[in-house]
């Protein structure tokens, strides 16, 4: 079943992406070396919580906490702990609300302190992979467009674009069918049409593919230990021009990626 949402529960959806997108600022200006992950989820949950809305994640499918604190080779769906940054990590934040019966998802890959070039890099081609992908997410497009948007982006680089796990449609429910996968072919797949709001984001590898899941149920790592990054934005399929209901302007910026790419 596709949603297409209303003027009225675009807003509401709109108000949650926007909560999503402070949260992340807020965590990423606490983010610095000797900072645990703990410390992070908890100033997250609290935000969320002053500002009348739930956090998503938490106990959804079980999973314990407010973030997905994911450093590193962890892909997705890290779990908060006492794991302490250092200089050098690379930290993707998922963070997701809950407010007025709608939900809102978003996720950003921040440096701690110096980073490496090809941290640099691989943070920079995974985002640039997800505005990529925004551009496709126009009527008339269909799902494939976008997914071989972000693949075709990422790919040149020798990077590793992530199958197991894939974006999807966002409203009354966390994960909306349908799917949006971050490879694919241009041309194939549902069609889009004007009011789908989904979530675009890549998750992309320094090197392989392939993955694998930690003992604890959640945690995904990259088989070869490289690092992995992951952006998301939620946008709702326009004619046109996608409309982002989130945004990386409360972290960067007015002058951030996005304003120059869309
Ligand atoms: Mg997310
Ligand atoms: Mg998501």
């Amino acid at each position: 079943m596709i949603h297409l949402r209303s003027d009225d529960e675009i807003e509401l959806l709109r108000e949650n992406a926007l909560l999503v997108s402070k949260t992340l600022a807020e965590v990423g200006k606490r983010i610095a070396p000797g900072v645990t992950t703990r410390e992070l989820d908890r100033l997250a949950e609290a935000y969320i919580r002053d500002h009348g809305a739930a956090p998503a994640f938490l106990n959804y499918n079980g999973f314990p906490n407010t973030l997905c604190l994911s450093v590193n080779d962890v892909v997705v769906h890290g779990i908060p702990s006492d794991y302490r940054l250092r200089e050098g990590d690379i930290l993707s934040v998922d963070c997701g609300t809950y407010y007025k019966g709608y939900y809102g998802d978003s996720a950003y890959t921040f440096a701690v302190g110096e980073v490496d070039a090809a941290a640099r890099q691989l943070m920079r081609v995974t985002k640039e992979s997800l505005f990529k992908g925004i551009e496709q997410a126009v009527v008339g497009n269909r799902i494939g467009d976008i997914a071989a948007a972000v693949q075709g982006h990422a790919e040149p680089f020798n990077y590793g674009v992530v199958r197991e796990m894939t974006g999807h449609a966002l409203g009354r429910h966390l994960h909306e069918k349908p799917d949006v996968p971050n490879y694919g072919r241009r041309g194939n797949g549902k069609r889009l049409q004007n009011g789908m709001v989904i979530c675009i984001e890549p998750m992309i590898n320094e090197g392989t593919q392939e993955v694998f899941c930690d003992n604890d149920g959640w945690t995904l790592h990259t088989k070869d230990g490289k690092r992995s990054a992951h952006y998301e934005l939620t946008v709702v399929v326009r004619k046109g021009q996608a409309e982002v209901l989130s945004t990386f302007a409360f972290i960067e910026g007015e002058g951030g990626m996005e304003a120059s790419v869309i």
